[in-house]
């Protein structure tokens, strides 16, 4: 037991020092080059922009580096520190709850993610009413804050409650083969999610206007028809009551999907531009990259959750992970944070993955649209954003969804336009 204790307090250590090193890296590279603008964006950014952007994102490495020496402390501190096994013998000290395993096993899990969000709390209200209040892209209020969070937790309730309950239940009823039955669950929930969270969730916490600007419309309307892409709508989500910072998205599937622009991008770009970047969003679909990484995902969910049929019998893997009580609920917890800090070596290669897809789309928008006004559209995103012109290329390479931005406009320069 105490050789595998041992083995997971190493990996852990590991994966932090790996963390705060490429944090270093990235804040370096930054300090290194704040002082001048690259020749790239010459034009287009101004010194102070690019020292403001600098600035902004040095102090949020800085919180990051405090939260991930935060975040292996609490792991220990639930895991090996006997966190998880305290909560188990909290609930199981209720005589009211142990009549019902399958509600002490839900009871368990609730517990522990509750106490995980509150522990993270303090970050997330540093970073919005410290950090973003700073630099002036906070528009959230304290009172917003707080209904957010009782809206989440709300929604978790009535989400996450009875599926933790029918996860068990599979778990406990399904015999060896669990796993297959979970996964199908759990393929179906989510597609069930991806059709109802544009129609039902995000209305909750944002406001959607159709698209109002005629001009506009008509011109998305003509691009839509060149690229055969049948939405619901285009829709207008006002993103300015929280924050200043800009984008847009494409939900749902099937017949619920739409095009969403958030009120600060439509404010911020011009008509062509706006079109240039619905045309790279139009591209991750015609690519079908939205359906690849579901698929993707699903195919890694099977993968995990077969992984974690083969240790949830054995004592030894609670017990080295600091848990006494070997009971499937446990295992499920304990498994989550495993995965947590054992895919962190994975996460260039999804990086890489989501980046090939970000090239993708580019090549198809600049078939469709301007390049010069996706180019000035996105370096306008990049201004509004904060987003640091000079990463480090390590760090990049690790983390980066999207190519950084000397990258993908020299990518969007070489490409020939319509
Ligand atoms: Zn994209």
């Amino acid at each position: 037991m105490q050789q595998w204790s041992l083995i997971f307090c190493v990996i852990v250590a590991l994966s932090l020092v790996l963390k705060l090193y490429l944090n270093y890296r990235q804040s370096s590279a930054i300090k290194k080059h704040i002082d001048q603008v690259p020749d790239t964006f010459k034009n287009t950014v101004s010194l102070a922009e690019h020292q403001k952007a600098g600035k902004y994102n040095l102090t949020k490495l800085k919180l990051g580096q405090f939260e991930e020496i935060f975040s292996a402390a609490i792991l220990l501190l639930f895991t090996l520190g006997g966190g998880i096994q305290l909560i188990n013998d909290g609930l199981h000290g209720l005589n009211y709850l142990t009549q019902y395993p399958l509600t002490t096993g839900v009871a368990v899990i609730l517990v522990f993610n509750l106490l995980n969000s509150i522990l993270t709390l303090p970050f997330n209200i540093y970073s919005t009413f410290v950090i973003e209040q700073q630099f002036g892209f906070n528009n959230t209020t304290v009172k917003l804050f707080i209904i957010d969070i009782i809206k989440g937790l709300v929604l978790a309730a009535i989400i996450g409650i009875p599926l933790i309950y029918a996860v068990l239940w599979l778990m406990n009823m399904m015999g060896g083969m669990w796993w297959i039955w979970v996964w199908l669950l759990l393929v179906g929930f989510n597609l069930v999610i991806m059709v109802i969270y544009p129609i039902l969730i995000a209305p909750l916490f944002n406001k959607f206007t159709p698209l109002q600007d005629q001009v506009l419309q008509d011109k998305i309307n003509q691009l839509l028809e060149r690229c055969g892409f049948k939405s619901r709508g285009v829709f207008v989500m006002d993103g300015s009551k929280r924050s200043s910072h800009g984008n847009a998205y494409f939900t749902g599937i099937g017949r619920a999907k739409r095009i969403v622009f958030f009120d600060t991008l439509i404010k911020q770009l011009n008509h062509d531009e706006t079109e240039a970047v619905l045309a790279h969003e139009l591209g991750h679909f015609k690519k079908k990259h939205i359906i690849k990484q579901m698929l993707l995902s699903f195919g890694l969910t099977l993968a995990v959750l077969y992984v974690l049929s083969l240790l949830i019998n054995h004592p030894l893997f609670y017990t080295s992970l600091g848990v006494h009580t070997v009971a499937t609920y446990n295992g499920l917890i304990l498994f989550m944070l495993l995965v947590g800090v054992i895919s962190l070596p994975f996460a260039p290669l999804f990086s890489y993955l989501s980046r090939k897809n970000e090239f993708e789309a580019d090549s198809f928008a600049v078939a469709q649209a301007d390049k010069n006004n996706l180019i000035s559209g996105l370096v306008k995103l990049y201004k509004d954003n904060a987003s640091t012109l000079t990463p480090d290329h390590v760090y990049a390479t690790f983390y980066y969804s999207h190519p950084p931005a000397s990258v993908r406009i020299a990518h969007l320069e070489q490409k020939c336009s319509i």
